[in-house]
């Protein structure tokens, strides 16, 4: 397999969400690749731009919370800015809020779809129009859930917000494949990082979990490592609208 299907030198990605866990773990994969990072953040990701710049990429640094759709623009521009053009988007970033159906607060129905789901459309837009000034296509890269295809328990609006983003990867790459944009999602199993700290503190459902997977083990970030750099590279160019399990084999099951 010739290593320039994989070979991102000279592209520029916009990922949200990675100063830490998933998000950091595929933007340093992808600067590994050759790719330039735009990190979005609400905080310092001084440990993920230490390692994208350790492997001889740029990194820039823009903060935003994407709980509301005010940055949009700017994170488009600031990338603009920094690359002359954006190649590659990762829409990452995410939260969960549990508790009863019966109880769940408005504000938790809320405060997930914003960021889950609603800034995910929105940066996907105003980056899918750069991709179409730009004339030359390119990649997004949506993370989607076990809870894409599953119901799960006490997560309602995270279920609602995933199973939005599975549907919402596969109408954008209807709309925009044609363009030579490649709508994709990952879909993570069940990996240890801080959101699903508390599931791995609470020792039965721990033990539960585990017992289900397949591979026997926890996702690692890094898990995500090649599967991010497929969706980003040439190797993935006729993959339109997939959500690719990333989950030791728990959907097998
Ligand atoms: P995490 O909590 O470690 O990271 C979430 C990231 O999103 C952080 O960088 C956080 O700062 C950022 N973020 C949250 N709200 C934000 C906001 N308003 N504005 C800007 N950034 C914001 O969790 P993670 O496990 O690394 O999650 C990354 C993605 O993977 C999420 O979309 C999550 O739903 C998804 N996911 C995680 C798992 C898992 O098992 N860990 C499984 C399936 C899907």
């Amino acid at each position: 397999m010739p290593a320039r299907l994989f070979d991102l030198t000279g592209k520029s990605a916009i990922v949200t969400g990675c100063n830490t866990g998933l998000g950091a773990a595929m933007a340093i994969a992808l600067a590994e690749a050759g790719c330039g990072i735009v990190g979005v953040n609400r905080s310092d990701p001084a440990d993920t731009r230490a390692r994208v710049e350790g492997a001889g990429q740029r990194f820039v640094d823009v903060r935003a919370d994407l709980a509301a759709l005010d940055a949009v623009d700017s994170i488009v521009a600031a990338s603009v800015e920094a690359f002359g053009r954006i190649d590659v988007l990762v829409n990452n970033a995410g939260i969960i809020r549990r508790n009863d159906a019966l109880t769940f607060s408005e504000a938790d129905w809320d405060a997930v779809i914003d960021v889950n789901l609603k800034s995910v459309f929105f940066l996907s837009q105003a980056v899918a129009r750069q991709f179409v000034r730009q004339g030359a296509g390119g990649k997004i890269i949506n993370v989607a859930s076990m809870l894409s295809f599953q119901g799960g328990i006490r997560v309602a609006s995270y279920t609602a917000s995933k199973s939005g983003v599975l549907g919402l990867t596969r109408l954008l790459a209807n709309e925009w494949a044609a363009k030579g944009i490649n709508v994709n999602a990952i879909a993570p199993g069940y990996m240890a990082t801080n959101n699903t700290a508390a599931l791995r503190d609470d020792r039965e459902r721990n033990d539960e979990i585990l017992a289900r997977i397949p591979a026997g083990r926890w996702g690692a970030p890094d898990d995500l490592a090649g599967p991010v750099v497929f969706l980003a590279s040439p190797a993935s160019d006729y993959v339109h609208g997939h959500t690719l399990a990333v989950d030791g084999g728990w959907l097998a099951r």
